[in-house]
C-alpha cells in the first residue's frame, strides 16, 4: 500500500464538490472513515471536473441514514446511499469485501458474479473495484491519497489497468469491458496489453447482461463527449455487435453505414461539449437504423406504404434489441417518430409539409435526415429544400409548396428511397 500525502498530490478541497465534502466531513465527525473515491479522485488528478463524486465508508447504510436526514437507501445489486442536496445527489457506499473465501459470493457458470452484498474493509473495497485509477481513496481525516494497487503512477502514465486478472474480472463483471472502453475513449488512456486479448474474445458475454443495466452502460458510453472515439474502440475490440445486435450489419463491408454512425457520433461530440442535450432516442435512432431499414425496404412491396413498413420495421427491430437493452417506453415513443417521419421528408407540396415543420418531434426527425443525406442515402437536395424552407418567410414557403415547384424538383428523386411516394396535395 502506498499513501500519498498532502503536499505530496495536487487534490486540494477545492476541487471537490462542497457537497461531497459535507458528506465527508459529517461521516468523519460522527466517528467514520470516509473517502472520496472513483471517477472524482481520478478527475481531479487529472485536472478534469468529475462527473459525480462517490463515497466509500465503513458505515453501514442504516448508519450514513442515521447521519443525513436527507438520505435514501437504494440497492439493485448492492445497497448504497444516496444523499440529496438538490440535484446533486452523492453516492455513499459502504466498503464492500471479497465474500471469496466465505461462499457469499455467488456466481454463474460464465464467472459473472450473481450476488455481492458482503461488507469488508477499505483493502477489500479497492480489491474489488475495476481499475487501478479507479481505486484511489482520498482519506479526509488527513487529506492524504490511499493507494492499494499502482493507480497513482498509472493516472501519470495515462494507463488503464484492470486490478486483478482480467479474464476473471471481465467474466466477473462483462460491463467492465465497456467501462473500459469508456475511460479509454474520455481519458485518452491506453489499454494494457493484457486486457486486449480477454476483451476481444470475451465480448460475448455482455449477451447475458441484464437488459435494464447495459442500457445504461450503453447511454454513458455515448454521453460523455467522445462517443466518436468509443465507437472506434468498440469496433477495434469488437464489441459493438454485441451492443446493438438487432442492428449488426456488417459495418466493415459498409462504407455509407460506417460514415453514417462516424456523422452522428462527430455530431453528438459536438452537441455534448457544447452543453447541448442529446437525446436517448435519436441515439438509439441511429445505432438501429441499420436493422430497421433493412426491415423496411424488404417489406415495402408487400405493405405498399412506406411509414407503414418503417412502423413494423420499427416494432420488429425495438422487439429484438430488448432483449440485450432494456430502452424505457419514454426512448421507443421518440425513436418510433424520428424513423417514420424519415418518409413524410419526400412530400414536399401541399399542407404536409408545413404541417410536419410544426411537429412537436420535427427537429429530431429533421436532424436524422440531414445525416442519412450527408452519407448519401437520402437526396441531399431533399435535404436543403427542408432547411431552406424552415427559415423561408410565410409567402416563400407558400411558394415552396405549391405544386408546380414540385414538379420540376420531381427529376430528382433519390436512388435509395425510390420506394418513398412523393406525394402531392391532400
Ligand atoms: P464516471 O462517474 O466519471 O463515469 P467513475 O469511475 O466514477 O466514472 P462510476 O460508474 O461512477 O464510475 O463508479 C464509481 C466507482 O465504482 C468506479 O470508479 C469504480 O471504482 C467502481 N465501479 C463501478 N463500476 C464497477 C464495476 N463494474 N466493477 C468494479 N468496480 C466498479
Ligand atoms: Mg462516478
Amino acid at each position: 500500500m502506498m499513501i500519498i500525502a498532502r503536499p505530496d498530490h495536487n487534490i486540494s478541497r477545492n476541487s471537490i464538490s462542497p457537497h461531497a465534502l459535507k458528506v465527508l466531513y459529517r461521516l468523519k465527525n460522527a466517528g467514520y472513515e470516509a473517502y472520496l473515491v472513483g471517477g472524482g479522485v481520478r478527475d481531479v488528478l487529472l485536472g478534469k471536473q468529475p462527473k459525480d463524486f462517490d463515497i466509500a465508508t465503513n458505515a453501514h447504510p442504516e448508519d450514513v441514514s442515521r447521519v443525513f436526514r436527507n438520505c435514501r437507501l437504494i440497492g439493485r445489486r448492492f445497497r448504497l446511499a444516496h444523499v440529496y442536496f438538490g440535484r446533486e445527489i452523492i453516492e455513499v457506499a459502504t466498503f464492500r469485501g471479497s465474500g471469496n473465501d466465505d461462499g457469499l459470493r455467488e456466481t454463474n457458470q460464465e464467472g459473472r458474479i450473481l450476488h455481492d452484498n458482503v461488507y469488508g474493509t477499505l483493502e477489500e473495497d479497492a480489491e474489488r473495484r475495476d481499475f487501478t485509477i479507479n481505486a484511489l481513496y482520498y482519506n479526509i481525516s488527513d487529506f492524504s491519497i490511499v493507494d492499494f494497487s499502482t493507480g497513482y503512477q498509472d493516472i501519470a502514465d495515462a494507463q488503464l489497468r484492470l486490478i486483478g486478472d482480467p479474464e476473471t474480472r471481465f467474466r466477473e463483471d462483462p460491463v467492465r469491458m465497456i467501462r473500459a472502453i469508456r475511460f479509454a475513449a474520455k481519458l485518452d488512456f491506453i489499454i494494457e496489453d493484457q486486457c486486449v486479448e480477454p476483451i476481444k474474445t470475451l465480448g460475448g458475454l455482455l449477451l447475458d447482461v441484464p437488459p435494464a443495466r447495459m442500457f445504461d452502460e450503453v447511454l454513458k458510453l455515448f454521453l460523455h463527449g467522445h462517443a466518436l472515439a468509443s465507437f472506434h474502440l468498440l469496433r477495434e475490440y469488437k464489441l459493438y455487435d454485441y451492443l446493438f445486435p438487432a442492428s449488426k450489419d456488417n459495418i466493415d463491408e459498409d462504407p455509407q453505414l460506417r460514415a453514417f454512425l462516424e456523422k452522428a457520433m462527430r455530431n453528438t461530440d459536438v452537441r455534448v461539449n457544447a452543453g447541448k442535450p442529446v437525446t436517448p432516442a435519436f441515439l438509439f435512432a441511429v445505432f438501429l437504423w441499420a436493422g430497421a431499414k433493412q426491415v423496411a425496404t424488404g417489406k415495402t412491396e408487400h405493405l405498399g406504404s412506406w411509414i407503414e413498413s418503417i412502423q413494423l420495421a420499427c416494432d420488429a427491430t425495438v422487439k429484438q434489441q430488448q432483449k440485450h437493452t432494456a430502452i424505457p417506453k419514454r426512448v421507443i415513443h421518440p425513436m418510433r417518430e424520428i424513423w417514420t417521419m424519415q418518409p413524410r421528408f419526400f412530400q414536399r407540396t401541399g399542407k404536409r409539409p408545413l404541417r410536419l415543420l410544426s411537429h412537436p418531434k420535427f427537429r429530431a426527425g429533421y436532424d436524422f435526415f440531414l445525416l442519412r443525406s450527408q452519407v448519401g442515402e437520402v437526396d441531399p437536395e431533399v435535404a436543403k429544400w427542408w432547411t431552406d424552407l424552415q427559415v423561408a418567410s410565410e409567402a416563400e414557403q407558400r411558394k415552396m409548396v405549391a405544386p408546380k415547384h414540385t414538379q420540376r424538383k420531381k427529376k430528382a428523386k433519390p436512388k435509395s428511397e425510390s420506394t418513398a411516394p412523393e406525394e402531392h396535395d391532400d
